[in-house]
């Protein structure tokens, strides 16, 4: 296999246009993105990435999942492909870059290799996974989720929308079910390029972000029931005040996360407390503690001494407690020898870097469980995504497509 040259490298320009091409497809009202998947904008996305793969001599696959896959053949025709994308659907106010440059930076390794003529042992594909985001239905990574067989193929077809719109007959009227079964393609390997969605990269001053794991995360739904009372006339020692128990618990929550320090993060996001008025003490709160952390172990530790503390924190003070986990999944450890590929990559073109974890979810960790992935980061700005002001420059953009192709060409074998 002949050595990569640390000159080849992507059309910047030409990957910018076509992020800004795509971007005019389901505008938001700042700037920004609304194509939401199985939309009207979503359908036009595809049908404009499609047109673009096919004029780089691509042929495109859909499975029944609207999953894309767009082929450009290797010369042997026993290799399995590798594969690389990401996902063209946004958030309702979402940015131009989110999951978009995955898709059109797979695309730009195509288009390079074209220009070159240059050939690989393995077939590249470039792939959309259909409704990452999960916004419009929820989970978010669900076509990558049945692919990986994380979700059934029915269970996926049954979300509804806002307006009881089913996944299934949404696919079908944008025109983009397939015939292909979900999940029966083999893949050599899958790479995924993102944009951060956190400030660290920025913060750090590095190009690349080397993603070395996933998240995983852990929901506990928990209800605490008190007593609603006047907060005029009720004496200190007679309140049975559940927003202070829940006070309580977030401050146990800090300390929890910062004590496996630096990788884990705990919060409460969701909090509703009843009945919300502002001369009643709440009687009962429930609210959604998020926990995350790369490692399964530590996840555990949290989750049991969230429970265990707000146990204590309620029986000192007379409260009922209950407990649901709502939501979670584990760590992902993405595969050694994609993840030195990217690193290699990076030192190869002198693009700085540093290790990452993905504090997000994103469909590499999905994909992950069903072939070798790994997935390359690039900054965004003040760490902004999901959010129509989302912004990167062209340089970063550039450098984790640079990357991305030497990690994907090495991995599919480049032979000339
Ligand atoms: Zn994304």
């Amino acid at each position: 296999m002949p050595a990569l040259n640390s000159n080849l490298r992507i059309n910047g320009d030409r990957l910018w246009d076509s992020l800004m091409e795509m971007a005019k497809i389901g505008p938001g009202i700042a700037g920004g993105n609304n194509r939401q998947t199985l939309t009207d904008e979503d359908a036009e996305g595809r049908a404009l990435f499609q047109k673009w793969c096919e004029a780089s001599g691509c042929t495109m696959g859909l499975d029944q999942m609207g999953n894309m896959f767009a082929t450009r053949p290797g010369s042997d025709p026993e290799a399995l492909p590798v594969y690389v994308g990401s996902h063209l659907d946004t958030q309702p106010t979402g940015g131009k870059y989110d999951g978009i440059l995955g898709v059109l930076g797979g695309l730009e390794i195509i288009k390079t290799l074209n220009d070159l003529n240059i050939k690989t042992k393995h077939p590249i594909v470039v792939t959309n996974w259909t409704n990452e985001e999960g916004t419009r239905y929820a989970p978010p990574m669900l076509a990558s989720g049945v692919f990986g067989g994380v979700h059934t193929q029915e269970w996926a077809y049954d979300r509804v929308d806002a307006d009881g719109k089913r996944f299934g007959d949404e696919l079908v009227r944008i025109g983009w079910r397939g015939d292909e079964k979900v999940g029966e393609r083999k893949m050599h390997a899958f790479f995924e390029l993102h944009i951060e969605q956190g400030p660290i990269l920025e913060a750090e001053n590095k190009d690349i972000g080397v993603v070395t794991h996933g998240q995983g995360l852990s929901w506990t739904e928990i209800t605490i029931i008190g007593k609603d009372s006047h907060t005029g006339s009720t004496p200190m020692h007679m309140r049975k005040n559940a927003g202070l128990a829940m006070a309580r618990i977030l401050e146990n929550v800090d300390e929890i996360a910062l004590s496996h320090a630096p990788h884990a993060v705990g919060a409460a996001g969701h909090i509703d407390v009843y009945p919300n008025s502002r001369n009643f003490i709440p009687g009962k709160v429930i609210f959604t503690v998020d926990l995350r952390s790369p490692e399964l172990a530590v996840i555990d530790d949290m989750e049991q001494r969230l429970r265990s503390g707000a146990k204590k924190i309620c029986d000192d003070m007379g409260l009922e407690v209950s407990f649901e986990k709502v939501g979670g999944f584990d760590p992902v450890t993405f595969n050694e020898k994609c993840v030195s590929s990217i690193r290699n990559a990076a030192e190869r073109m002198g693009y700085s870097h540093m290790n990452i974890i993905s504090g997000a979810g994103h469909d590499a960790c999905w994909i992950n469980g069903v072939a070798p992935s790994a997935m390359v980061m690039c900054p965004c700005v003040d760490g902004l995504s999901h959010n129509e002001a989302e912004d990167i420059s062209k340089e970063w953009a550039v450098a984790g497509a640079d990357v991305l192709m030497h990690a994907v060409i090495e991995t599919a074998e480049i032979l000339t």
